[in-house]
């Protein structure tokens, strides 16, 4: 292309004006002054071209070359203007193309160092967003993935910071349990009766546990609030709501697993991350000790600990963690929840594991072996603390 530069007049011009304009670099003619002509290269012109090449990084001359028109062309679009897609000719270029990619990139997907170019490797972490979001991935970055990517905007990019506060105010909370208002979730309810087996259901087992918790929890002095009553199931959006809403500091999620192989079996636990980025660090660590402690304490197979952008865990401003307390489709599993004293200890287990995250490791005892008794001893100034 022609160089543009101090001295030019034409459309070009005119056209390059209209653009700086756009981004709030071009002056406003002084008042009273004479309006400048607007396919007039002028020296206010060059001065915002400079402007403009100085934010962009591009050599400062004043001069509009081809990269310098480039970069215009690009600083037109912003996230969400059009559709972005690749194109096999005539590759996407833009502003908007730049922030997908960061975008992407603060998610923990690989897009490549961000270019502004829409090329394979931005398609292929798009893909991988779509499809760990649960949505067709088609490549193609349009409505429904931007409102993804802004849902998870708040909770991430807003929520690298977030995840963080999340450490700051586990260190701050201190040791006691006493004082800490705890979101008991029972996964199911109402017309939503979860796994059911011969007569017993999910929702059943689920909201007995979160009783014997809620029990332990008040006792401890903590406040306990489930999430909804047993004749209702919200939505899992809901629910997060009503944990925030609560201001809750944790909150348990508590169901029970079904497979099309009655030899499935064991315990698993779930915390916010997106299993290639960002990870809510302290939903981790407690889904650990929940984790550990149940196994410690009971005979359930080990089927992990895994971050999961499910919406409770996302939703949700605080550490959540969901847990699946073995498969009501597995006869020793069944047997297993049938038992009253198998819940308690499911409770006392989950109980224990909340306290060894406030004690951030300090005077704590080997997995399994913390009590009831012990943490009561431990909460002075509880109702019943010693
Ligand atoms: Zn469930």
């Amino acid at each position: 292309m022609q160089l543009l530069s101090r001295g030019d007049t034409g459309p070009a011009v005119a056209e390059v004006r209209a653009a700086l304009q756009a981004l709030g670099l071009v002056e406003p003619p002084a008042s009273g002054g004479p309006a400048p002509e607007p396919s007039r290269f002028d020296g206010a012109l060059e001065d915002a071209v400079r402007a403009f090449q100085q934010n962009r990084g591009l050599i400062t001359d004043g001069v509009v070359g081809s990269a310098t028109y480039r970069a215009l062309r690009d600083a037109r679009w912003s996230l969400g203007d059009r559709m972005l897609c690749l194109q096999a000719s005539n590759t996407m270029t833009g502003d908007d193309v730049f922030a997908l990619q960061e975008r992407l990139l603060e998610l923990g997907y690989d897009s490549g160092r961000a270019d502004g170019v829409f090329g394979r490797q931005t398609e292929q972490a798009l893909r991988s967003f779509q499809r760990d979001y649960g949505m067709a991935p088609d490549g193609i970055c349009g409505p429904r993935t931007l409102r993804h990517l802004g849902y998870l905007g708040r909770k991430v990019t807003g929520g690298r910071p977030g995840l963080l506060r999340e450490q700051e105010r586990l260190h701050r909370a201190g040791p006691r349990l006493s004082g800490k208002r705890i979101v008991i979730d029972p996964g199911h309810g109402g017309s939503n009766p979860g796994v059911a087996v011969g007569g017993v259901t999910e929702a059943g087992l689920v909201a007995d546990i979160a009783r014997r918790l809620e029990g332990r929890m008040s006792a401890a002095g903590m406040e306990a609030l489930l999430s909804h009553g047993p004749q209702d199931c919200p939505s899992d959006a809901e629910r997060a709501g009503f944990a925030n809403t609560a201001g809750a500091d944790v909150v348990l999620s508590l169901h029970v697993d079904a497979n099309p192989s009655p030899a499935a079996n064991g315990l698993a636990a779930f915390h916010f991350g997106t299993g290639t980025g960002a990870t809510s660090t302290v939903g981790e660590a407690l889904a650990g000790f929940i984790h550990r402690e149940l196994l410690a304490r009971t005979r359930m197979l080990d089927c992990g600990v895994h971050p999961r952008p499910w919406e409770l865990l996302r939703l949700t401003r605080m550490p959540a963690v969901r847990v699946e307390i073995g498969y009501l489709t597995n006869e020793d599993d069944r047997e297993s929840l049938l038992d009253p004293a198998f819940r308690d200890v499911v409770a006392e287990g989950i109980l224990v594991a909340v306290k060894r995250l406030y004690l951030l490791g300090q005077n704590d005892k080997p997995t399994g072996t913390f009590t009831f008794s012990d943490i009561l001893q431990r909460e002075e100034g509880s109702p019943i603390g010693a």
